[in-house]
């Protein structure tokens, strides 16, 4: 039964997610829209952990062709460059929408906006806000003016259930609480890192966006390339979401160390680099830690808060503690691929955010371009709807709707071994033998089976995918893949 909301709501835009990239698209809209938030207050949002903040060239040294010269390097030969060029030009822009939309960025003693440095930048490019908690600052101010905007209806509580095409085209979306008939839905679910047994995104978020549109026919892109952060917490449990310490205290001049104290590794090199350089100490036996002691001006604490609540509540202190760390999945670059308007290849499925697939971040991402991304094709997508609408027509019939189940996902330890840092085509394919038996009628298993399918085919080692049997890089190509593709259980 379909709660008489969801039908009043035929033919609007659904929006599926409220995190940056969800809440981009709903403010640049100019129509009414509805937008799906699980969660009231952002909980289950990578956006709302975001540390470091948002990448722009506004330095006064910087333009946007050095921003994209950077992303173009860190993406290993496998970015979309003109995207690059658009996105890294719409950077200063997008740092004067946060500006007028409320967000209080971070500024020197001059007044100027003040800029991080992060890993594989540069210069200091980085916008942030209450020190390192920039995530929860930029959403709560979006959050907030989402509340002033009657035209953006928000329905808390529910979650994208299926999505419903008839003749190839989107006609409507199934949520917990019915089916909204549609033929324009936005998904802004972001990651897949909850597949993963260490990882430093909501543990909820297993690639459910990704796997409800490639039962629907969407083509996926780059799904092989999944970011591990170098520097998460190795403190506390094993099975829970780990803590991220930031890059920008590797850009405040915090060393990575060995137990001895010895330095092993450049701490700003591009993430891939970092994290096998990390990878490969913990698999000689050793202890990895970041040395966050002597910063000069101010101590840890006082640069880091939101990173120091987290230490002591592992029983650590940044200011007088080294800190143990281990790489966790942290970013997916693939997902539902998406033109230069956010289309997706079903008319009427556009995608945004960390579940879609720009072609921005090639085989691995340039810290702090994420959010950027999010935020400005968030505009381009909602300009593209608003000149576009059609008025809505009449369903044949929907089918009714056969959700994905939900049984606990047990895959965790396989994917972090096999689909993980170091990769091999016999894990692979161990890895495919066991999640394609699941993946008809279980999203996350769909989506674990993309990455090891998309893996297993990219016979060579570029950016965060890394083949031991094939360790050099071959003539860089772009893979992409439908639910036709994959071999069926
Ligand atoms: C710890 C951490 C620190 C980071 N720091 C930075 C940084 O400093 N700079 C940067 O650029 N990037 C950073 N990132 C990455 C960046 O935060 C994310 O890529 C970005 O916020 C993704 O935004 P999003 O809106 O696509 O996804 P999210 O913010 O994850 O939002 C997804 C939304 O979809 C909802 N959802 C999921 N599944 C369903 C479903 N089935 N039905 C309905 N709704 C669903 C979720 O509840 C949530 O509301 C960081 C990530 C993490 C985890």
């Amino acid at each position: 039964m379909t709660d008489p909301l969801l039908s009043s709501y035929t033919g609007w835009p659904v929006i599926i997610g409220s995190g940056l990239a969800g809440l981009s698209v709903a403010l640049h809209l100019k129509q009414p829209c509805v937008l799906l938030s699980p969660h009231p207050n952002g909980e289950g949002s990578s956006t709302q952990l975001a540390q470091g903040g948002m990448a722009a060239a506004i330095g006064p040294d910087d333009t946007p062709e050095d921003h994209a010269r950077d992303t173009l390097r860190a993406g290993a030969g496998l970015c979309d460059e003109a995207v690059v060029r658009a996105i890294t030009q719409a950077g200063p822009s997008a740092v004067e929408t946060l500006l007028r939309w409320g967000v209080p960025l971070a500024r020197d003693e001059s007044g100027s906006l003040a800029l991080h440095l992060e890993g594989a930048h540069s210069r200091p490019r980085v916008v942030y806000a209450g020190g390192d908690q920039s995530g929860a600052y930029i959403a709560s101010s979006l959050r907030e003016k989402v509340r002033a905007t009657s035209r953006i209806h928000v329905l808390t509580g529910q979650s994208l259930e299926g999505l419903h095409h008839e003749d190839g085209l989107l006609r409507g979306v199934w949520v917990s609480g019915g089916f909204i008939p549609t033929q324009c839905c936005i998904l802004a679910t972001g990651s897949c890192g909850g597949l993963y047994r260490h990882t430093t995104i909501p543990l909820s978020n297993k690639g459910m966006g990704i796997a409800h549109a490639a039962l629907a026919g969407a083509r996926l892109g780059d799904m092989e390339f999944t970011q591990f952060h170098p520097t998460s917490l190795a403190a506390g449990p094993t099975q829970t979401r780990r803590p991220l310490i930031s890059e920008a205290v590797r850009g405040a001049g915090g060393p990575l160390v060995l137990e001895n104290g010895e330095r092993f590794t450049e701490e700003l090199a591009p993430r891939d680099v970092v994290s096998r350089a990390i990878a490969a100490q913990l698999k000689d036996g050793h202890q990895v830690y970041l040395d966050g002691r002597h910063f000069k001006d101010r101590p840890f604490s006082a640069r880091f808060p939101a990173i120091t609540k987290a230490c002591h509540a592992a029983g650590l202190d940044p200011d007088t503690q080294r800190l143990p760390v281990k790489p966790a999945m942290h970013y997916h670059m693939g997902g539902i691929a998406v033109d230069h308007h956010g289309r997706s290849s079903l008319p009427g499925l556009w995608a945004n955010g960390e579940v879609a697939c720009t072609g921005l971040h090639g085989a691995n991402r340039l810290a702090s371009n994420s959010l950027l991304e999010a935020l400005v094709c968030g505009k381009w997508i909602a300009e593209d709807i608003d000149a576009h609408s059609t008025p809505f027509i009449p369903l044949r019939a929907p089918t009714p709707r056969v959700p994905f189940l939900s049984p606990t996902w047990t895959l965790n330890d396989l994917m972090e071994e096999q689909a993980g840092i170091l990769r091999h085509e016999d894990g692979l394919r161990a890895l495919l033998e066991k999640a394609l038996p699941l993946a008809r009628h279980y999203g996350p298993a769909l989506t674990a089976s993309f990455i090891a399918w998309a893996a297993l085919h990219r016979k060579e080692s570029r950016g965060s995918h890394w083949r031991e049997d094939a360790p050099t890089s071959r003539s860089p190509q772009r893979q992409s893949w439908t639910l036709v593709d994959l071999p069926s259980a």
